[in-house]
């Protein structure tokens, strides 16, 4: 059946094997359940049914797919037709998910948000494989003092232990996408840092990145009333840069602020 791929959806299917194999190869997952994001036409899922997994789940939002891998995977995978966005992950299994993704790039980094922000009580998954427009994945993994550190890269380390796999070429895809991608593995961190509320570290990163030339002093004046005071208990010099903060600081100024706000 050819399927025309759509564009609204991110429809960039893979067709490179050693990609595919790579991929799939990525973590064990035998005798593991597995959640794949996206199958598309199921160039993923074939690969990842050969290494065993005791059960495979896909979320595919598009209707005609989801009949397509009804079709070729029968009752080999059980398939969620619906919005990625919409589905409470944490209820699909009672078992801890191995999740694939070959993410639709325009909500990529959506749905690592919402991963990360709901990831409470319940850590629903072992690891996340996920592929990512380089130039996303770049900003997921940057560090402190580096052009591309900020929100992204503030809010993946919260939550999440962050490795490069390695880069892709836009030959590997059909339709070739316009840019390199990125394959990264994430692990849940041992020792999350504790906020009463994800919203006040997209607050504060928002406030500070969003005028990250500007010296501190100004979106600290924006986010305490007693500016100086939190700068100096936690030893900031407020003459630095958004980016010369490191993560584990922005968490606590969060934490800082949250407790003023009792
Ligand atoms: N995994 C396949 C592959 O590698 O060949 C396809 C990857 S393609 C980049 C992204 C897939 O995500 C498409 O199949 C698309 O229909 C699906 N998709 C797009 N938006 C979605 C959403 N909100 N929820 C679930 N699936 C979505």
């Amino acid at each position: 059946m050819f399927i025309r791929p759509k564009k609204s959806l991110g429809q960039n299917f893979l067709i490179d094997r050693n990609v595919l194999e790579l991929i799939a190869d990525t973590v064990d997952i035998a005798n593991k359940e597995v959640l794949e994001i996206g199958p598309g036409s199921g160039n993923l899922t074939s690969f990842l049914l050969k290494k065993n997994p005791s059960k495979v789940y896909v979320i595919e939002k598009d209707d005609e797919l989801a009949l397509l891998l009804q079709d070729k995977f029968s009752d080999e995978i059980k398939i969620i037709n619906d919005d990625v966005l919409k589905i409470s992950e944490d209820k699909i299994s009672n078992e801890k998910l191995t999740v694939f993704g070959n993410l639709p790039y325009n909500i990529s980094t959506e749905i690592l948000s919402k991963w990360i922000t709901n990831l409470n009580i319940k850590i629903w998954f072992e690891s996340l494989v996920l592929m990512f427009q380089k130039e996303v994945a770049e900003r997921i993994i940057a560090e402190s003092n580096t052009s591309k550190y900020g929100r992204l890269s503030i809010l993946s380390n919260w939550k999440l232990n962050i490795k490069k796999i390695i880069d892709i070429k836009p030959q590997s895809f059909s339709p070739r996408p316009k840019v390199d991608s990125t394959l990264l593995l994430f692990t849940p961190r041992n020792n999350i840092f504790e906020l009463k509320d994800a919203k006040n570290l997209e607050m504060i990163t928002r406030v500070f990145f969003s005028q990250r030339r500007k010296m501190l002093k100004k979106p600290f004046n924006q986010v305490f009333t007693n500016a100086k005071e939190v700068a100096d208990k936690f030893n900031i010099d407020l003459n630095l840069r958004p980016q010369n903060l490191e993560p584990e600081i922005y968490f606590k100024l969060v934490k800082e602020y949250e407790n003023l706000r009792r």
